[in-house]
């Protein structure tokens, strides 16, 4: 009688076909199983529990840890036709009752309501008096202490397991880390789960990492040059410059919003509603800002600071790009960022096992912005995957960095940090090096050291960049007071002893922006196809604000282009297309299809 997940896939959501694992997943929970999904971000997770929630009996009781999160998919479900609700705090009390009586009367297919909520006693009551078909427990990481979100309200979520031990319960993630996933699996009792491990490849994401210089005049050149009128995401690492940031970029002509803990809370809840609600914002924030931006069309995720692990690095660089359509991860570091972060940790109150993985992370982040391999095979090697082939898609497949034999350079900037007494930072020992006779040098006899002025070959910059590479091999370390200067690492002795050789990237030569990509804005539209391209964009917009809810709600940009591609002539050839289900078909084809008669 009920429906298929297939016929459910294609009549509600306007998909022909499963993604990856999603049918073993839908199936698993409809035949009652429990089931632990590993799916990065834009991976498809929703429907994971979604076609279950409408193949089974009663309703889904859907547990997410942020309303502007819920009320997306709510807002998403509505437009599909779907029974669906969320309980927050938001909600008034008319409000609240409204839903608990939808709910009493099972008027509904899915309820979302956060964890704090949902071990109430009232709650918990209630839902003892309904029939529930499933339980998803989205960003399921929030229960362990290793992932970056922990929230003890998810800790009460145990209690599922043992008041409705036979409803399925399905937890999601998009955290890699395998500490985490047997953390989830012991605190939600879901020892009996299956585990559905998706690869973690984000194929859509085109990642690139260069040398900082003027960051905010390379920021704009990339922002202009590839993603013009394009949302995007700024991560800086302190309050203080993701402002300074923001208004730069408003100066420069760009509508760029502010986001980091230091702010009232209402400006940074505005600020984060009007960059899903909105077109081609620019968000410029701390790592405050992240978790449960589901907004599927962020076309860019900037880093002006170096993240402090590469755990970090992936999941805010995977906010880019959800919905499939091709995205820029783009970062510029300097030697200034690395000594930033590394002081940071020395400084800090946490012991000295913390500190010395603390340490470790953010030396395999340095490790992947140093290598002149494939980005992506290391990322995923990171996480425990396996990526036989070079990718292709990241700034080092696309142009290779130079490389250079620099064991007798690095011998030299080695001793000259020996030699000065371990005390001075990268620009006097670059000087000492030059031979520059500036008073400070000579003011402490420096000028007459074996090492003074043997490296005036080599630029300034190049020198630079080989103390960088130096400190993220871990040949070199910063001062732990934080003054900047360097001192030599143990492991360094085999270099200095002529046992070993080095290899260095050639800074000069990279431009930021790969050659071979370069000027292309991410999203391919031919300046024909513009016209029509920004028509249906401004009748999505027109619809969204009729109704308050985010353009995405209403078509996804992939459904866009696949209108834009297709230029379909009927009903019929629009409810083709993916992600144009019945209801919204019903709802919207007429609309579009009418921009497409007036421009094609
Ligand atoms: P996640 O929660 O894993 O980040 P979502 O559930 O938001 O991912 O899905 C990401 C995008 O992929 C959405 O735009 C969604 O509509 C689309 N999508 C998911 N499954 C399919 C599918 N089977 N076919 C086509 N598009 C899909
Ligand atoms: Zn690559």
């Amino acid at each position: 009688m009920t429906a298929s997940p297939r016929d459910i896939l294609h009549s509600v959501f306007g998909y022909d076909t499963f993604r990856g694992q999603q049918e073993a997943i839908v199936t698993t929970v409809i035949d009652g199983g429990d089931a632990l999904v590993l799916m990065p971000t834009g991976g498809g997770k929703s429907l994971c529990y979604q076609v279950p929630a409408l193949a089974r009996e009663g309703t889904a009781i859907v547990i997410s840890p942020l309303i502007a999160l819920m009320q997306d998919q709510v807002a998403a479900l509505l437009q599909s036709g779907v029974r669906a609700a969320y309980l927050s705090s938001t909600l008034d009390w008319q409000q609240t009752q409204a839903i608990e009586s939808q709910l009493l009367d099972g008027r509904l297919d899915l309820l979302y309501i956060a964890p704090e909520r949902l071990v109430t006693q009232r709650m918990l009551d209630h839902l003892s008096r309904v029939h529930i078909s499933l339980f998803a427990i989205d960003e399921a990481h929030c229960v362990s202490h290793w992932g970056h979100d922990f929230r003890s309200d998810y800790l009460g979520l145990s209690i599922l397991q043992k008041q409705f031990p036979q409803v399925p319960r399905i937890a999601l993630t998009a955290t890699a880390d395998p500490r985490t996933q047997a953390d989830i699996i012991v605190r939600l009792g879901l020892e009996k789960a299956r585990v559905f491990l998706s690869s973690f490849d984000r194929p859509n994401i085109f990642y690139r990492i260069a040398q900082k210089q003027k960051s905010l005049d390379q920021l704009e050149a990339f922002i202009r040059r590839e993603h013009p009128g394009d949302a995007g995401i700024v991560y800086c690492l302190s309050r203080n410059k993701v402002d300074k940031t923001a208004e730069a970029l408003c100066q420069r002509g760009f509508n760029a919003l502010p986001y980091h803990a230091g702010l009232p809370g209402q400006v940074r809840e505005k600020n984060q509603t009007r960059f899903l609600r909105e077109e081609g914002l620019i968000m410029v924030a701390t790592i405050a800002f992240g978790m449960g931006i589901d907004k599927p069309n962020v076309r860019f995720v900037a880093h002006l600071d170096l993240p402090k692990s590469m755990e970090s690095y992936y999941q805010e660089t995977g906010r880019a790009g959800r919905d499939g359509l091709a995205a820029n991860a783009w970062m510029v570091y300097g030697i200034a960022d690395v000594m930033k972060l590394k002081s940071m940790l020395d400084q800090s109150q946490a012991d000295e096992e913390h500190r010395r993985e603390e340490k470790r992370k953010v030396d395999a982040m340095l490790a992947l912005c140093e290598t002149v391999q494939c980005r992506r095979q290391l990322l995923l090697a990171h996480f425990g995957e396996d990526l036989p082939q070079p990718c292709g898609h990241c700034d080092n497949c696309i142009e290779p960095a130079p490389t250079w034999e620099a064991t007798e350079p690095a011998r030299l900037a080695l001793s000259a940090v020996y030699r000065t007494g371990s005390r001075y930072g990268v620009e006097y020992l670059v000087d000492v090096l030059r031979g520059e006779r500036s008073e400070r040098i000579t003011g402490n006899g420096h000028e007459t050291l074996a090492v003074f002025g043997r490296g005036i070959d080599i630029p300034d910059k190049e020198w630079r960049s080989i103390f960088r590479q130096l400190l993220a091999r871990g040949l070199l370390q910063p001062d732990p007071e934080g003054f900047g200067a360097l001192h030599l690492d143990d492991s360094c002795r085999a270099l200095l002893r002529g046992e070993a050789t080095l290899m260095l990237r050639r800074e000069q030569a990279r431009t930021v922006t790969p050659r071979k990509t370069g000027g292309k804005p991410a999203l391919d539209i031919s300046s024909e196809d513009r016209v029509l391209w920004e028509a249906l964009r401004s009748r999505r917009r027109q619809l969204a604000l009729e109704q308050g809810v985010a353009p995405y709600v209403i078509f996804h940009d992939s459904t866009l282009m696949a209108i834009l591609a297709a230029r379909p002539r009927s009903l019929d050839e629009m409810g083709r297309l993916a992600g144009v289900g019945e209801k919204k078909l019903e709802r919207y084809g007429e609309a579009f299809l009418d921009v497409v008669n007036e421009y094609a």
